[in-house]
Protein backbone atom coordinates (compact mmCIF):
# COMPACT_ATOMS: atom_id res chain seq x y z
CA UNK A 1 0.00 0.00 0.00
CA UNK A 2 1.41 3.55 -1.34
CA UNK A 3 2.18 6.18 1.86
CA UNK A 4 -0.66 9.23 1.92
CA UNK A 5 1.04 11.85 0.12
CA UNK A 6 1.35 14.98 2.10
CA UNK A 7 -0.52 16.62 -0.28
CA UNK A 8 -3.67 15.23 0.64
CA UNK A 9 -3.32 15.60 4.42
CA UNK A 10 -2.77 19.75 4.08
CA UNK A 11 -5.30 21.74 4.95
CA UNK A 12 -7.28 22.79 2.17
CA UNK A 13 -5.88 26.26 1.98
CA UNK A 14 -2.17 25.34 1.80
CA UNK A 15 -3.11 22.56 -0.86
CA UNK A 16 -4.97 25.53 -2.97
CA UNK A 17 -1.46 27.35 -2.54
CA UNK A 18 0.56 24.87 -3.68
CA UNK A 19 -2.00 24.61 -7.07
CA UNK A 20 -1.32 28.64 -7.14
CA UNK A 21 2.40 28.25 -6.70
CA UNK A 22 2.83 25.46 -9.08
CA UNK A 23 0.40 27.59 -11.40
CA UNK A 24 -1.85 24.60 -12.06
CA UNK A 25 -5.14 26.21 -12.68
CA UNK A 26 -6.76 23.48 -14.30
CA UNK A 27 -5.90 19.52 -13.41
CA UNK A 28 -7.64 16.00 -13.87
CA UNK A 29 -7.13 12.44 -13.05
CA UNK A 30 -7.86 9.85 -15.84
CA UNK A 31 -8.35 6.32 -14.91
CA UNK A 32 -6.56 4.20 -17.47
CA UNK A 33 -7.80 0.57 -17.96
CA UNK A 34 -5.24 -0.65 -20.06
CA UNK A 35 -2.49 0.02 -17.99
CA UNK A 36 -5.10 -0.31 -14.47
CA UNK A 37 -4.05 3.21 -13.08
CA UNK A 38 -4.67 6.99 -12.74
CA UNK A 39 -3.32 9.47 -15.24
CA UNK A 40 -2.55 13.05 -14.36
CA UNK A 41 -2.08 16.43 -15.95
CA UNK A 42 0.93 16.97 -14.05
CA UNK A 43 3.67 15.40 -12.62
CA UNK A 44 3.41 17.30 -9.35
CA UNK A 45 0.11 15.36 -8.93
CA UNK A 46 1.55 11.89 -9.66
CA UNK A 47 1.71 10.76 -6.23
CA UNK A 48 -2.23 11.71 -5.57
CA UNK A 49 -2.77 9.44 -8.94
CA UNK A 50 -0.80 6.73 -7.91
CA UNK A 51 -2.10 6.82 -4.11
CA UNK A 52 -6.03 6.69 -5.50
CA UNK A 53 -5.16 4.32 -7.97
CA UNK A 54 -4.78 1.33 -4.83
CA UNK A 55 -7.52 2.92 -3.06
CA UNK A 56 -10.04 0.64 -2.03
CA UNK A 57 -12.56 2.74 -0.82
CA UNK A 58 -13.92 5.50 -2.66
CA UNK A 59 -12.29 4.67 -6.04
CA UNK A 60 -14.01 2.59 -8.25
CA UNK A 61 -12.38 2.60 -11.22
CA UNK A 62 -13.87 6.21 -12.23
CA UNK A 63 -13.36 7.40 -15.47
CA UNK A 64 -12.02 10.88 -14.17
CA UNK A 65 -12.33 13.46 -12.08
CA UNK A 66 -11.46 17.49 -13.16
CA UNK A 67 -11.06 20.05 -11.30
CA UNK A 68 -10.38 23.59 -11.81
CA UNK A 69 -9.35 26.61 -9.51
CA UNK A 70 -11.82 29.32 -8.66
CA UNK A 71 -10.56 32.62 -10.50
CA UNK A 72 -11.18 35.13 -7.52
CA UNK A 73 -12.10 32.72 -4.41
CA UNK A 74 -9.42 30.63 -3.90
CA UNK A 75 -12.23 27.68 -3.99
CA UNK A 76 -12.02 24.31 -6.12
CA UNK A 77 -14.43 23.32 -8.61
CA UNK A 78 -14.66 19.93 -9.58
CA UNK A 79 -16.47 17.11 -11.92
CA UNK A 80 -16.12 13.42 -10.37
CA UNK A 81 -17.40 11.28 -13.38
CA UNK A 82 -18.04 7.08 -12.53
CA UNK A 83 -19.34 5.34 -15.37
CA UNK A 84 -20.96 6.79 -18.56
CA UNK A 85 -22.07 3.50 -20.02
CA UNK A 86 -25.44 4.40 -19.55
CA UNK A 87 -24.76 8.06 -21.08
CA UNK A 88 -23.43 11.40 -20.00
CA UNK A 89 -23.04 11.54 -15.61
CA UNK A 90 -25.41 13.08 -14.24
CA UNK A 91 -25.77 14.08 -10.70
CA UNK A 92 -26.01 17.10 -8.32
CA UNK A 93 -23.01 19.65 -7.45
CA UNK A 94 -23.01 19.79 -3.83
CA UNK A 95 -21.30 23.37 -2.06
CA UNK A 96 -19.44 22.34 1.25
CA UNK A 97 -16.55 22.99 3.08
CA UNK A 98 -13.98 20.44 3.37
CA UNK A 99 -10.80 19.70 5.54
CA UNK A 100 -8.23 18.70 3.44
CA UNK A 101 -8.22 17.38 -0.65
CA UNK A 102 -8.38 13.91 0.59
CA UNK A 103 -11.59 14.29 2.13
CA UNK A 104 -13.11 17.05 -1.12
CA UNK A 105 -11.48 13.88 -3.49
CA UNK A 106 -12.89 11.13 -1.92
CA UNK A 107 -16.79 13.20 -1.47
CA UNK A 108 -16.87 13.44 -4.91
CA UNK A 109 -15.72 10.03 -5.43
CA UNK A 110 -17.63 8.44 -3.30
CA UNK A 111 -20.92 10.87 -4.40
CA UNK A 112 -20.35 10.43 -8.00
CA UNK A 113 -20.06 6.43 -7.85
CA UNK A 114 -23.29 6.63 -5.66
CA UNK A 115 -25.19 8.15 -8.64
CA UNK A 116 -24.18 5.79 -11.31
CA UNK A 117 -25.78 3.11 -9.17
CA UNK A 118 -29.09 5.60 -8.46
CA UNK A 119 -29.37 6.00 -12.04
CA UNK A 120 -28.78 2.90 -13.41
CA UNK A 121 -31.54 0.85 -10.71
CA UNK A 122 -33.96 4.17 -11.82
CA UNK A 123 -33.26 2.73 -15.66
CA UNK A 124 -32.56 6.01 -16.92
CA UNK A 125 -30.00 6.30 -19.64
CA UNK A 126 -27.88 8.50 -18.02
CA UNK A 127 -24.42 8.06 -16.17
CA UNK A 128 -23.21 8.33 -12.82
CA UNK A 129 -21.15 11.60 -11.10
CA UNK A 130 -21.18 14.15 -9.21
CA UNK A 131 -20.00 18.03 -8.94
CA UNK A 132 -18.37 19.64 -5.93
CA UNK A 133 -17.39 23.56 -4.84
CA UNK A 134 -14.93 23.33 -2.28
CA UNK A 135 -16.27 25.98 -0.46
CA UNK A 136 -13.71 28.72 1.06
CA UNK A 137 -14.49 29.74 4.79
CA UNK A 138 -13.27 33.11 3.86
CA UNK A 139 -16.32 34.29 2.70
CA UNK A 140 -20.03 34.08 3.92
CA UNK A 141 -21.49 30.69 2.57
CA UNK A 142 -24.81 32.90 1.63
CA UNK A 143 -23.53 36.07 0.33
CA UNK A 144 -25.49 36.58 -2.87
CA UNK A 145 -22.45 38.27 -5.03
CA UNK A 146 -20.15 35.43 -4.28
CA UNK A 147 -22.30 32.79 -5.14
CA UNK A 148 -22.99 34.25 -8.02
CA UNK A 149 -19.80 34.53 -9.42
CA UNK A 150 -18.93 31.40 -8.16
CA UNK A 151 -21.80 28.99 -9.80
CA UNK A 152 -21.33 31.28 -13.30
CA UNK A 153 -17.96 30.07 -13.20
CA UNK A 154 -19.06 26.71 -12.27
CA UNK A 155 -20.99 27.27 -15.44
CA UNK A 156 -18.37 28.06 -17.62
CA UNK A 157 -16.21 24.62 -15.95
CA UNK A 158 -19.62 22.78 -17.63
CA UNK A 159 -18.95 23.98 -20.71
CA UNK A 160 -15.25 23.39 -20.97
CA UNK A 161 -15.89 19.43 -20.05
CA UNK A 162 -18.02 19.68 -23.55
CA UNK A 163 -20.67 17.48 -21.80
CA UNK A 164 -18.90 14.24 -20.43
CA UNK A 165 -20.73 15.56 -17.04
CA UNK A 166 -24.28 17.19 -16.43
CA UNK A 167 -24.85 18.75 -13.31
CA UNK A 168 -28.21 19.24 -11.22
CA UNK A 169 -28.78 20.49 -7.49
CA UNK A 170 -27.62 19.35 -4.51
CA UNK A 171 -27.13 19.88 -0.88
CA UNK A 172 -25.74 23.85 -0.46
CA UNK A 173 -26.87 24.28 -3.82
CA UNK A 174 -30.16 26.41 -4.80
CA UNK A 175 -32.74 27.00 -7.65
CA UNK A 176 -30.93 30.98 -8.24
CA UNK A 177 -27.67 29.17 -8.14
CA UNK A 178 -29.19 26.68 -11.07
CA UNK A 179 -29.83 30.07 -12.69
CA UNK A 180 -26.75 31.14 -12.62
CA UNK A 181 -25.17 27.52 -13.77
CA UNK A 182 -27.30 27.64 -16.88
CA UNK A 183 -26.57 31.57 -17.85
CA UNK A 184 -23.15 29.87 -18.56
CA UNK A 185 -23.84 26.07 -20.08
CA UNK A 186 -26.31 23.67 -21.43
CA UNK A 187 -25.12 20.90 -19.55
CA UNK A 188 -27.27 20.96 -16.70
CA UNK A 189 -30.59 19.94 -15.66
CA UNK A 190 -32.95 20.92 -12.39
CA UNK A 191 -32.85 24.55 -13.88
CA UNK A 192 -35.43 26.75 -12.41
CA UNK A 193 -39.44 26.17 -13.60
CA UNK A 194 -39.23 29.75 -15.57
CA UNK A 195 -36.98 28.16 -17.83
CA UNK A 196 -38.44 25.13 -18.07
CA UNK A 197 -37.19 23.14 -15.45
CA UNK A 198 -39.59 20.53 -13.86
CA UNK A 199 -39.27 21.81 -10.21
CA UNK A 200 -38.92 21.04 -6.72
CA UNK A 201 -39.32 17.15 -6.78
CA UNK A 202 -39.94 16.11 -2.87
CA UNK A 203 -43.72 15.39 -3.67
CA UNK A 204 -42.59 12.74 -6.46
CA UNK A 205 -39.79 11.62 -4.04
CA UNK A 206 -42.36 11.26 -1.17
CA UNK A 207 -44.35 8.86 -3.62
CA UNK A 208 -41.39 7.10 -4.12
CA UNK A 209 -40.85 6.51 -0.80
CA UNK A 210 -44.35 5.20 -0.69
CA UNK A 211 -43.78 2.81 -3.21
CA UNK A 212 -40.95 0.83 -1.43
CA UNK A 213 -42.98 0.93 1.53
CA UNK A 214 -45.58 -0.85 -0.18
CA UNK A 215 -43.17 -3.46 -1.47
CA UNK A 216 -41.73 -4.21 1.99
CA UNK A 217 -45.34 -5.33 3.20
CA UNK A 218 -45.90 -7.13 0.53
CA UNK A 219 -42.72 -8.89 0.45
CA UNK A 220 -43.57 -9.73 4.14
CA UNK A 221 -46.84 -10.67 3.23
CA UNK A 222 -48.56 -7.86 5.65
CA UNK A 223 -50.84 -6.50 2.99
CA UNK A 224 -51.07 -2.60 2.62
CA UNK A 225 -50.56 -0.02 4.86
CA UNK A 226 -53.67 0.41 5.93
CA UNK A 227 -53.59 0.11 9.49
CA UNK A 228 -49.85 0.48 10.20
CA UNK A 229 -47.83 2.63 11.99
CA UNK A 230 -45.18 4.33 10.50
CA UNK A 231 -42.83 7.02 11.99
CA UNK A 232 -41.41 9.51 10.44
CA UNK A 233 -37.72 11.07 11.19
CA UNK A 234 -37.40 14.48 9.66
CA UNK A 235 -40.85 16.59 8.42
CA UNK A 236 -39.48 18.72 5.70
CA UNK A 237 -39.67 18.86 1.77
CA UNK A 238 -40.06 15.04 1.43
CA UNK A 239 -41.38 14.24 5.50
CA UNK A 240 -44.31 16.70 4.49
CA UNK A 241 -46.58 15.38 1.47
CA UNK A 242 -44.98 11.92 3.07
CA UNK A 243 -47.14 12.22 5.85
CA UNK A 244 -49.93 13.31 3.95
CA UNK A 245 -49.35 10.69 1.49
CA UNK A 246 -49.60 8.09 4.53
CA UNK A 247 -53.10 9.55 5.98
CA UNK A 248 -54.49 8.69 2.62
CA UNK A 249 -53.22 5.68 2.75
CA UNK A 250 -55.43 5.13 6.17
CA UNK A 251 -52.59 4.30 7.96
CA UNK A 252 -53.44 3.90 11.77
CA UNK A 253 -50.68 6.43 12.94
CA UNK A 254 -47.84 8.39 11.78
CA UNK A 255 -45.50 9.55 14.36
CA UNK A 256 -43.37 12.15 13.34
CA UNK A 257 -40.71 14.17 14.83
CA UNK A 258 -38.59 17.20 13.47
CA UNK A 259 -35.50 19.33 15.32
CA UNK A 260 -37.53 22.83 13.24
CA UNK A 261 -40.58 23.95 15.59
CA UNK A 262 -41.61 25.78 12.18
CA UNK A 263 -42.27 22.45 10.75
CA UNK A 264 -44.51 20.48 13.17
CA UNK A 265 -46.65 24.12 13.61
CA UNK A 266 -47.01 23.76 9.93
CA UNK A 267 -47.56 20.54 9.63
CA UNK A 268 -50.04 19.81 12.22
CA UNK A 269 -51.87 23.15 10.67
CA UNK A 270 -52.11 21.13 7.14
CA UNK A 271 -53.20 18.18 8.29
CA UNK A 272 -55.15 17.98 11.47
CA UNK A 273 -56.10 14.43 11.62
CA UNK A 274 -55.80 12.26 14.96
CA UNK A 275 -53.78 9.91 13.79
CA UNK A 276 -51.09 12.32 13.20
CA UNK A 277 -48.30 13.00 16.45
CA UNK A 278 -45.65 15.30 15.65
CA UNK A 279 -42.65 16.15 18.44
CA UNK A 280 -40.46 18.49 18.17
CA UNK A 281 -37.25 17.09 19.69
CA UNK A 282 -33.89 18.15 20.36
CA UNK A 283 -30.85 17.45 18.19
CA UNK A 284 -29.83 14.70 20.41
CA UNK A 285 -33.04 12.62 20.94
CA UNK A 286 -33.19 9.21 19.66
CA UNK A 287 -36.78 8.01 20.71
CA UNK A 288 -37.87 8.16 17.32
CA UNK A 289 -35.79 5.25 16.71
CA UNK A 290 -37.40 2.99 19.51
CA UNK A 291 -40.93 3.82 18.92
CA UNK A 292 -42.34 1.07 18.66
CA UNK A 293 -43.62 0.84 14.48
CA UNK A 294 -44.48 -0.79 11.34
CA UNK A 295 -42.07 1.16 9.50
CA UNK A 296 -39.66 3.92 10.62
CA UNK A 297 -38.64 6.54 7.96
CA UNK A 298 -35.59 8.40 7.64
CA UNK A 299 -36.30 11.61 6.01
CA UNK A 300 -33.90 13.90 7.86
CA UNK A 301 -30.04 13.18 7.42
CA UNK A 302 -27.38 10.71 6.62
CA UNK A 303 -25.88 8.72 8.68
CA UNK A 304 -28.33 8.20 11.04
CA UNK A 305 -28.48 4.04 10.94
CA UNK A 306 -25.53 3.30 13.16
CA UNK A 307 -23.77 1.08 16.17
CA UNK A 308 -25.84 3.25 18.37
CA UNK A 309 -29.41 3.51 16.73
CA UNK A 310 -29.95 0.43 14.94
CA UNK A 311 -30.15 -1.87 18.26
CA UNK A 312 -32.90 0.52 19.27
CA UNK A 313 -35.27 0.11 16.29
CA UNK A 314 -38.28 -1.39 17.12
CA UNK A 315 -39.68 -1.82 13.51
CA UNK A 316 -40.14 -4.31 10.49
CA UNK A 317 -39.25 -1.87 7.77
CA UNK A 318 -36.78 0.86 7.30
CA UNK A 319 -37.66 3.06 4.23
CA UNK A 320 -37.21 6.81 3.81
CA UNK A 321 -35.83 9.45 1.68
CA UNK A 322 -32.97 10.60 3.58
CA UNK A 323 -29.44 9.67 1.47
CA UNK A 324 -26.83 7.39 2.76
CA UNK A 325 -28.69 6.36 6.01
CA UNK A 326 -26.22 3.20 6.64
CA UNK A 327 -23.18 4.67 8.55
CA UNK A 328 -21.67 2.15 7.24
CA UNK A 329 -22.89 0.21 4.20
CA UNK A 330 -21.65 -3.13 5.25
CA UNK A 331 -21.76 -3.42 8.70
CA UNK A 332 -24.68 -1.61 9.81
CA UNK A 333 -26.62 -3.17 6.54
CA UNK A 334 -25.73 -6.27 8.30
CA UNK A 335 -26.34 -5.40 11.56
CA UNK A 336 -29.83 -4.23 10.40
CA UNK A 337 -30.39 -7.81 8.50
CA UNK A 338 -29.26 -9.58 11.60
CA UNK A 339 -31.97 -8.09 13.14
CA UNK A 340 -34.55 -9.50 10.76
CA UNK A 341 -35.42 -5.97 9.91
CA UNK A 342 -36.09 -5.21 6.18
CA UNK A 343 -33.51 -1.93 5.24
CA UNK A 344 -34.80 -0.66 1.77
CA UNK A 345 -32.20 0.76 0.14
CA UNK A 346 -31.90 4.85 0.12
CA UNK A 347 -30.29 4.91 -3.59
CA UNK A 348 -33.39 2.45 -4.65
CA UNK A 349 -36.44 4.64 -3.53
CA UNK A 350 -35.30 8.26 -3.48
CA UNK A 351 -34.54 8.49 -7.02
CA UNK A 352 -37.33 10.98 -8.05
CA UNK A 353 -35.19 13.78 -7.59
CA UNK A 354 -32.80 12.69 -9.80
CA UNK A 355 -35.62 11.10 -11.90
CA UNK A 356 -37.57 14.21 -12.72
CA UNK A 357 -34.91 16.14 -13.53
CA UNK A 358 -33.20 13.47 -15.85
CA UNK A 359 -35.51 14.23 -19.00
CA UNK A 360 -36.35 18.08 -18.77
CA UNK A 361 -35.03 18.71 -22.20
CA UNK A 362 -37.04 16.00 -23.48
CA UNK A 363 -40.53 18.08 -22.76
CA UNK A 364 -43.50 17.51 -20.65
CA UNK A 365 -46.76 15.67 -21.04
CA UNK A 366 -49.83 15.24 -18.84
CA UNK A 367 -49.62 12.47 -16.36
CA UNK A 368 -45.79 12.04 -17.98
CA UNK A 369 -45.16 7.91 -18.12
CA UNK A 370 -41.08 8.82 -17.75
CA UNK A 371 -42.36 9.97 -14.42
CA UNK A 372 -45.30 7.31 -13.34
CA UNK A 373 -43.64 4.24 -14.75
CA UNK A 374 -41.86 4.95 -11.35
CA UNK A 375 -44.43 3.92 -9.44
CA UNK A 376 -46.20 1.26 -11.40
CA UNK A 377 -46.07 -2.40 -10.86
CA UNK A 378 -45.88 -3.44 -14.42
CA UNK A 379 -42.43 -1.59 -15.37
CA UNK A 380 -39.69 -3.59 -14.42
CA UNK A 381 -37.60 -0.32 -13.17
CA UNK A 382 -40.17 0.52 -11.52
CA UNK A 383 -39.43 1.33 -7.49
CA UNK A 384 -41.81 -1.26 -6.37
CA UNK A 385 -40.47 -4.23 -8.88
CA UNK A 386 -36.81 -3.59 -8.01
CA UNK A 387 -37.61 -3.06 -4.01
CA UNK A 388 -39.18 -7.03 -4.66
CA UNK A 389 -36.39 -8.17 -6.80
CA UNK A 390 -33.92 -6.98 -4.29
CA UNK A 391 -35.75 -7.74 -1.02
CA UNK A 392 -36.01 -11.82 -2.49
CA UNK A 393 -32.53 -12.43 -3.54
CA UNK A 394 -31.19 -10.90 -0.24
CA UNK A 395 -33.44 -13.58 1.70
CA UNK A 396 -32.23 -16.58 -0.94
CA UNK A 397 -28.67 -15.25 -0.28
CA UNK A 398 -28.67 -14.43 3.15
CA UNK A 399 -27.10 -10.99 2.24
CA UNK A 400 -28.10 -7.48 2.79
CA UNK A 401 -30.42 -5.59 1.07
CA UNK A 402 -27.92 -2.68 0.22
CA UNK A 403 -25.41 -4.74 -1.07
CA UNK A 404 -27.97 -6.66 -3.14
CA UNK A 405 -28.60 -3.58 -4.50
CA UNK A 406 -25.72 -2.38 -5.50
CA UNK A 407 -24.56 -5.66 -6.95
CA UNK A 408 -27.71 -5.42 -9.31
CA UNK A 409 -26.99 -1.21 -9.89
CA UNK A 410 -23.16 -2.38 -10.81
CA UNK A 411 -24.10 -4.39 -13.08
CA UNK A 412 -27.08 -2.34 -14.97
CA UNK A 413 -24.49 0.35 -14.84
CA UNK A 414 -22.30 -1.26 -17.74
CA UNK A 415 -25.14 -1.67 -20.36
CA UNK A 416 -24.22 0.83 -23.18
CA UNK A 417 -26.49 3.57 -24.08
CA UNK A 418 -28.32 2.48 -26.99
CA UNK A 419 -27.99 5.23 -29.09
CA UNK A 420 -24.82 6.87 -28.10
CA UNK A 421 -23.09 3.85 -27.02
CA UNK A 422 -20.22 5.30 -24.46
CA UNK A 423 -19.80 8.62 -25.84
CA UNK A 424 -18.38 10.31 -21.89
CA UNK A 425 -15.57 8.39 -22.13
CA UNK A 426 -14.95 9.05 -25.40
CA UNK A 427 -15.49 13.02 -24.22
CA UNK A 428 -13.06 12.15 -21.55
CA UNK A 429 -10.14 11.38 -24.05
CA UNK A 430 -10.62 13.79 -26.48
CA UNK A 431 -9.76 16.19 -23.36
CA UNK A 432 -7.12 14.80 -22.40
CA UNK A 433 -5.76 14.74 -26.16
CA UNK A 434 -6.73 18.22 -26.22
CA UNK A 435 -5.09 18.92 -23.33
CA UNK A 436 -7.80 20.46 -21.39
CA UNK A 437 -5.70 21.87 -18.45
CA UNK A 438 -3.78 24.08 -20.71
CA UNK A 439 -6.81 26.10 -21.88
P1 LIG B 1 -35.28 19.20 4.29
O1 LIG B 1 -34.07 19.92 4.76
O2 LIG B 1 -36.39 19.98 3.67
O3 LIG B 1 -35.91 18.35 5.50
C1 LIG B 1 -35.16 17.68 6.45
C2 LIG B 1 -35.85 17.91 7.78
O4 LIG B 1 -35.23 17.11 8.77
C3 LIG B 1 -35.78 19.36 8.27
O5 LIG B 1 -37.08 19.80 8.55
C4 LIG B 1 -34.91 19.26 9.51
O6 LIG B 1 -35.27 20.21 10.49
C5 LIG B 1 -35.18 17.86 9.96
N1 LIG B 1 -34.16 17.25 10.82
C6 LIG B 1 -32.81 17.41 10.80
N2 LIG B 1 -32.22 16.65 11.74
C7 LIG B 1 -33.22 16.00 12.37
C8 LIG B 1 -33.26 15.08 13.43
N3 LIG B 1 -32.15 14.67 14.05
N4 LIG B 1 -34.47 14.60 13.84
C9 LIG B 1 -35.61 15.01 13.23
N5 LIG B 1 -35.62 15.90 12.23
C10 LIG B 1 -34.45 16.39 11.80
O7 LIG B 1 -34.76 18.07 3.28
P2 LIG B 1 -35.64 17.21 2.29
O8 LIG B 1 -35.57 17.81 0.93
O9 LIG B 1 -36.96 16.91 2.91
O10 LIG B 1 -34.77 15.88 2.21
C11 LIG B 1 -34.72 14.98 3.29
C12 LIG B 1 -33.66 13.93 3.02
O11 LIG B 1 -33.97 13.24 1.82
C13 LIG B 1 -32.26 14.50 2.83
O12 LIG B 1 -31.33 13.55 3.31
C14 LIG B 1 -32.13 14.59 1.31
O13 LIG B 1 -30.77 14.55 0.89
C15 LIG B 1 -32.89 13.36 0.89
N6 LIG B 1 -33.46 13.45 -0.47
C16 LIG B 1 -34.34 14.43 -0.78
C17 LIG B 1 -34.87 14.49 -2.06
C18 LIG B 1 -35.86 15.54 -2.42
O14 LIG B 1 -36.55 15.38 -3.44
N7 LIG B 1 -36.01 16.62 -1.65
C19 LIG B 1 -34.50 13.54 -3.03
C20 LIG B 1 -33.59 12.54 -2.67
C21 LIG B 1 -33.07 12.50 -1.39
Amino acid sequence: MINKPELLSIKLPEFIEFLKREQIKKFFFVYDDEKNSIETSHKKLLKIADYFSQDKRDFIKHEGWFCKLSENYDMLLGAFIHRTNRGQAAGGVRYWTYENAEDYFRDGLRLGAGMTFKNALAGLWWGGGKGVIAHNPKYDKMDSEVRENIYKEYGEFMSSLNGCYVTAEDVGTSVDDMANIFSYTRFTTCIPQKFGGSGNPSEPTAKGIISGMEAALEFLELGSLEGKTVAVQGLGHVGEPLVGLLLNKDVKKVIGTDINPDNIDLISKKYPDKKLKCHFINKDDVSIFSTPCDIFSPNATGAILNTTTIPLLKTKVVCGAANNQLEDMYQDGKSIHDKGIIYVPDFLTNRMGIVTCANEQYGYVNNDPLIENHFRRDWEHSIFNRTIQVLKVSKEKNIPTAEIALKLADELSFQNHPVFGHRGKEIIRSLVKSEWHQH
